[in-house]
């Protein structure tokens, strides 16, 4: 690793591309000849205009996002996006959830504030360890809409076939998985990422809706700025924005198209993951967290036999030169978050690093 950086495998804020980080390094004094930090401009400039413009086409050919639907930057990264889903879409007042985890269970504490929430799956009986089956769910007809978390960042679990939704909206939460693969966004109504977990600086989610969800019509509490419409109608200028995270994920849709693009990216991370999870399969002092079938290409928890042993892994991974390879405080244990910008010679050290640790503590 170059500039004595680390091998970092939080679960957000995460490591970015080097080379994306690079070029901000050098555009930081004075941006292409503008005379200033890319911080220091106006969001209504013509120089400011052109960075967010080619961020939105960039990325809508990263995704091949269809022309019918917008594609918004909204600051209060990803925790605003539960109380905006719930008061833009409950037009009859009931949210259809997938409840596999912390974040989908914050999902649906939020929405309860604004209208009546289902639960139509859970993995809770198991600890959040698998996805549940939901090919066959019991969906009102007065349904607004189907919310899952895609990837459940904590957990460890993501979706490999998206739920039947019995022709109703699929809404979901892709924030620790944006971009990691390719992704259908005509089978959506509503994806949204905070962008902190695999594309860039937090404070702000990307939201791709389909236009015919934007509504004209949403009751007289929602704040302006919680309106979908108000960032649509504006193109996510409304008021000041968050430039520099813009700039920053700009950067990155940009390396990733220049880079293989989503279908590059699925097959390195799968490649990656595999590394870790093939150690975990065959070792006597590592566990895995979750169901194989769910097992997220992103977020790898893992467990010792005990606390202590897990607390101890984590201070000598961090005497080993990795960082934030601790579980969430909500569950304990170990995790490692092997995001798109964690190379896989990262990946082949952390499991060097455990085969030596399980030797040495036979
Ligand atoms: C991190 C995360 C969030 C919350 O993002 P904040 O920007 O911290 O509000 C929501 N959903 C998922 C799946 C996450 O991983």
């Amino acid at each position: 690793m170059k500039y004595g950086r680390t091998y970092n495998f939080s679960a957000g804020p995460a490591m970015m591309p080097e080379p994306v980080l690079e070029e901000i390094a050098a555009e930081m004094m004075n941006y292409r000849g503008s005379g200033m930090c890319v911080m220091e401009m106006s969001h209504r400039s013509k120089v400011f205009q052109q960075i967010r413009d080619e961020a939105e086409a960039d990325l809508r050919k990263l995704m091949g996002i269809p022309d019918n639907y917008k594609v918004l930057f909204i600051q209060g990264g990803g925790t605003v996006q539960f109380a905006m889903v719930a008061m833009n879409l409950m037009k009859n007042g009931v949210g259809c959830y997938v409840e596999t985890g912390a974040w989908s269970k914050k999902a649906i504490a939020e929405a309860k504030k604004y209208g009546e929430v289902k639960i139509v799956a859970s993995s809770a009986d198991k600890n959040f360890s698998y996805i549940p089956d939901c090919s066959n769910l019991d969906i009102p007809d007065s349904a607004d809409y189907v919310y899952i978390c895609e990837n459940e960042t904590i957990n460890g679990t993501t979706y490999f076939q998206l739920p039947e939704t019995r022709g109703k909206v699929l809404v979901s939460d892709q924030s620790s998985m944006f971009l990691s693969r390719p992704c259908d966004v005509s089978r959506y109504g509503l994806i949204w990422g905070g962008v902190q977990k695999n594309v860039g600086p937090a404070g702000m989610a990307v939201v791709i809706i389909r236009e015919d969800l934007l509504r004209e019509d949403l009751p007289k509490f929602v704040p302006t700025y919680m309106s979908y419409k108000t960032h649509a109608d504006n193109d996510s200028l409304y008021n000041t924005p968050n430039c520099w995270a813009i700039y920053c994920c700009g950067k990155v849709f940009r390396y990733l198209l220049e880079n293989g693009g989503l279908e590059t990216m699925h097959r390195r991370n799968e490649e990656k993951a595999k590394i870790l999870y093939d150690f975990l399969d065959q070792s006597k002092l590592f566990t895995g967290a979750v169901r194989k079938e769910d097992r997220s290409l992103m977020n790898v928890p893992f467990v010792t036999p005990s606390k202590e042993q897990d607390a101890d892994v984590v201070s000598a991974s961090k005497a080993a030169g990795f960082d934030n390879l601790k579980g969430h405080k909500s569950v304990g244990g170990l995790r490692a978050s092997i995001y798109n910008a964690m190379p896989k010679e990262g990946v082949e050290a952390l499991v060097e690093f455990l085969k030596k640790y399980e030797a040495e503590h036979a």
